[in-house]
């Protein structure tokens, strides 16, 4: 394989590689994108979801930057209308707690003011009927309640549907694929790999993006012969899932800790409260996969200043953390994500452009300027162009999705709801499917008839039951232990069949 050279070479297929690697497909070069695990598995996936143009962002005064990411934010309802979600968010001011009221209604002004033509709702201020109908907040100390909007959708679908589009426009994606070393050329790098079965491979790229997020420094170490790294921090943000209220909660709810950090409590998939936000600077080696208990109590002493009933730990279901990389400050308080820094090193005519920091909300534009690197660098391509074009299932009006979800079928409604949100346009294909092989609507468990697994593995580069239940959808969540192992035996079963039908063949 070393033989072949490919224009590209991404590493890691979280919200940059994926959207680097679609950018430049569909700018007509030739593209490979190796992922260590998972797709969407790193800090994409673990962020609330929440896209935005951050509001904080202004007290640091970057008014461009903050109106261009919230006008990225609603590019998501046209291009991927059944993952994004247009999201009201409350911002609760109590008397003396957290800042000055005046400030943060200036700062709401300011942000309609930076996004003007997103199409977004403007800010505003719940009255009395709105207030007294609002539940959830606190009522002790409230002076009043801002309102504002912004989009939600699950970073790890965004991710994997960014990924799946560049597989359809001819790049090479790959999960479980870690790149291992990295030799100068000539031109360009020698990329080499192994995958999950421990398979070694190679090629050469002339441009490599190094799109590791908080690994970018790690994966520099990886070039013989050295290559010169930024300085980074790498923060641990933390969430956990509470149980959704009754009556259930629709909006969400910004919150000031204690500490003056926002912390973000947000509706997921209409069962549970995500909250979450940056929790501080990671040190030392690989995290565990859950917040520390001072974390959990941070985020549960942010809910219980504004919102009720009083969140317990006992009532925590999901917890967990994600890094993230930066450019190191000095300061202890964390840069907002938002746009990377590019650190670039030419190699002959060829390249390779590291990635410190970035966001889910502006991963689109954040591809647009690596690409412009690689212009800069002399690489031939065709001209920006993601700008509207839908994702892998965004291709279809949410109001004939819904149609489409009443359809009559095999298969139940509220599985047809469920899919219509996770997959979009793809549905059509599932129904195709389920149109020459009626037997596939038989249910493996409860709500997951056969279709959808055959689809994972054949359209979503599902290998194993944890990419199906926690990653490509969130059913993991919701299902019982036993139904976890059905649906492994499923899928080792399969492998099974396909490696007897490889040695047949
Ligand atoms: C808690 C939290 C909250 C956040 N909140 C928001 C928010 O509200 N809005 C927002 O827009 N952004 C938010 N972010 C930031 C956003 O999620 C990340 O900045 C962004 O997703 C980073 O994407 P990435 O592709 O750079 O990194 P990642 O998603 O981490 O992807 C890097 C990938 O590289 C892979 N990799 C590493 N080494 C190798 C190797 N040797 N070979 C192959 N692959 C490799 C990793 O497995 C990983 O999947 C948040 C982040 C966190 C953690």
């Amino acid at each position: 394989m070393a033989e072949t050279t490919v224009d590209v070479f991404v590493i890691g297929g979280g919200a940059i590689g994926a959207a680097v690697a679609r950018d430049a497909v569909g700018r007509g070069l030739s593209v490979v994108l190796a992922e260590a695990g998972d797709f969407g598995g790193g800090a994409s996936g673990h962020a609330p979801g929440l896209l935005h143009g951050n509001p904080v962002n202004l007290a640091r005064w970057q008014c461009r930057s903050v109106g261009e990411a919230r006008r990225e934010a609603a590019g998501f309802l046209v291009t991927a209308p059944h993952l994004a979600r247009l999201q009201r968010l409350l911002l609760p001011v109590r008397q003396g707690v957290g800042r000055p009221p005046m400030r943060l209604q200036a700062g709401l002004w300011l942000y309609d003011r930076v996004s003007r033509g997103c199409g977004l709702p403007r800010h505003g201020m719940l009255d009395e009927t709105a207030l007294a109908e609002t539940t959830c907040l606190a009522r002790e100390g409230l002076d009043s309640v801002l309102t504002y909007y912004d989009v939600v959708a699950d970073g790890r679908r965004l991710v994997l549907e960014t990924l799946l589009d560049a597989r359809d426009r001819g790049a090479r994606i790959a999960n479980y694929t870690r790149v291992t070393a990295l030799k100068p050329l000539a031109e360009g790098f020698e990329v080499a790999y192994s995958d999950a079965d421990g398979t070694q491979d190679r090629v050469k790229a002339r441009y490599v993006v190094n799109a590791t997020g908080a690994r970018v420094n790690n994966v520099l170490r990886l070039v013989r012969g050295g290559a010169a790294g930024r300085q980074m921090d790498v923060w641990r943000g933390a969430y956990i899932l509470l149980p959704m209220p009754d009556p259930p909660r629709e909006e969400a709810v910004v919150l000031q800790a204690a500490d003056g950090r926002f912390v973000f409590a947000v509706p997921w998939y209409g069962r549970h409260i995500a909250v979450g936000t940056t929790a501080g600077r990671h040190t030392g080696g690989e995290p565990t996969t859950a917040p520390t208990e001072a974390e959990k109590d941070r985020l549960l002493a942010a809910c219980n200043r504004f919102l009720v009933p009083a969140a317990e730990k006992a009532h925590i279901l999901d917890a967990g953390v994600g890094l993230r990389g930066a450019p190191a400050t000095r300061g202890r308080t964390p840069p907002e994500p938002g746009m990377p820094v590019l650190a670039s090193q030419r190699q002959g005519h060829g390249g390779l452009v590291s990635v410190y920091g970035g966001s889910l909300t502006t991963n689109r534009l954040a591809a647009a300027r690596i690409l412009g690197v690689l212009g800069e660098w002399g690489c031939r391509m065709g001209p920006s162009w993601t700008a509207a074009v839908p994702l892998h299932g965004g291709a279809a009006a949410m109001d004939d999705l819904l149609e489409l979800a009443e359809a009559q079928s095999p298969v139940s409604r509220l599985t047809r709801y469920r899919w219509v949100e996770t997959y979009g346009a793809k549905v059509y294909d599932m129904d195709a499917a389920l149109n020459g092989r009626p037997g596939l609507a038989r249910e493996v468990i409860p709500g997951v008839p056969e279709v959808e697994l055959v689809h994972a593995v054949e359209e979503e580069e599902v290998t194993c039951a944890e990419d199906f239940l926690d990653r490509r959808t969130r059913l993991g969540m919701v299902i019982a232990e036993e139904h976890r192992t059905t649906i492994a035996n499923w899928f080792t079963k399969r492998a099974r069949a396909e490696k007897r039908r490889m040695k047949k063949g």
